[in-house]
């Protein structure tokens, strides 16, 4: 029988939380998601959504814990001073990014937000972490696990994960902006023939002009770029905060009706691959 390969949403939303009356049912905390590969777990992101995730994973018995980071933008990493893995010794928190243009690393930025006058508890008393740097384009295996990363357009850069389990795929694309041939060319073929493609969908086509530089994609481009490179499952995410419930409704409906079986982000929502 199939082992678990699955994946659970704690954050979909981009930005900057967005907690209200208009974001109850897709949620309003920022990127953060769980994958369960067999009895590994792998995080990609640590946004806002991290924090519930953490007293969750506490409970049960898994400390070897891999997280990814796509990048270092704040709606990305947030949640790690209040992920409660971090602080225990009993953890093995393993983060990893590969984002980074100059000399700086994981630990520096990490150290930067968790200073004085922003944030009162500093980050060595992060027990249970370590810091790992890659080159997108890296691939390697985390225990059963097969990561391949591409990069992505994104002010600062980001990082694109493809993740391989007993034959099934998962492809994470976010934060990313369409528009530059190489790149595009690129991640077309990073998400090639992908069970499912988790992608930038911030905006949509109409706004995308207002936006542009700002490194998000559309919901029609992922449906665009699915057809392409043969996605069986596009799911939008990375909702921008302004984005209503009732919104979120009418692209569902329409994302089905263009390409079965696409869907939006749900916070709280367990996909099987
Ligand atoms: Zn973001
Ligand atoms: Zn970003």
């Amino acid at each position: 029988m199939a082992r678990e390969f699955s994946l659970r949403f704690w954050g979909v939303r981009g930005s900057t939380p967005a907690p209200g009356a208009e974001t109850l049912r897709y949620g309003g905390e920022t990127t953060s998601l769980e994958i369960r590969a067999g009895d590994q777990v792998i995080l990609i992101d640590c946004g806002s959504g991290a924090r519930n995730l953490g007293r969750e994973l506490v409970k049960g018995d898994q400390h070897k814990i891999d997280l990814l980071f796509t990048h270092t933008h704040l709606d990305h990493i947030c949640g790690l001073p209040f992920f409660q893995p971090a602080y225990d010794a009993s953890y093995e928190v393993r983060c990893w990014a590969g984002h980074f243009k100059d000399r700086c690393c994981l630990l520096d930025v990490v150290c930067r937000i968790m200073s004085p006058p922003i944030f009162p508890v500093a980050a060595e008393t992060l027990k249970g972490v370590s810091f790992e740097t890659y080159v997108p384009g890296d691939e390697w295996m985390l225990g059963d696990v097969k990561v391949e990363t591409t990069r992505l357009n994104h002010p600062g850069g980001a990082c694109g994960y493809r993740l391989t389990f007993e034959g099934r795929s998962l492809a994470v694309i976010t934060d990313h902006e369409h528009g530059d041939p190489e790149i595009d060319a690129a991640v077309e073929a990073f998400v090639k023939d992908v069970d499912v493609m988790i992608y930038d969908a911030t905006y949509t086509d109409e706004e995308l002009p207002r936006y542009v530089g700002w490194g998000h994609s559309t919901w029609q481009e992922a449906l665009r770029l699915s057809k392409k490179a043969n996605v069986k499952r596009p799911v939008m995410f990375h909702h921008d905060p302004a984005r209503t419930d009732d919104q979120l409704d009418a692209i569902s409906a329409e994302v089905e009706s263009r390409h079965p079986g696409a869907t939006v982000a749900v916070q709280g929502e367990t996909i099987l691959i």
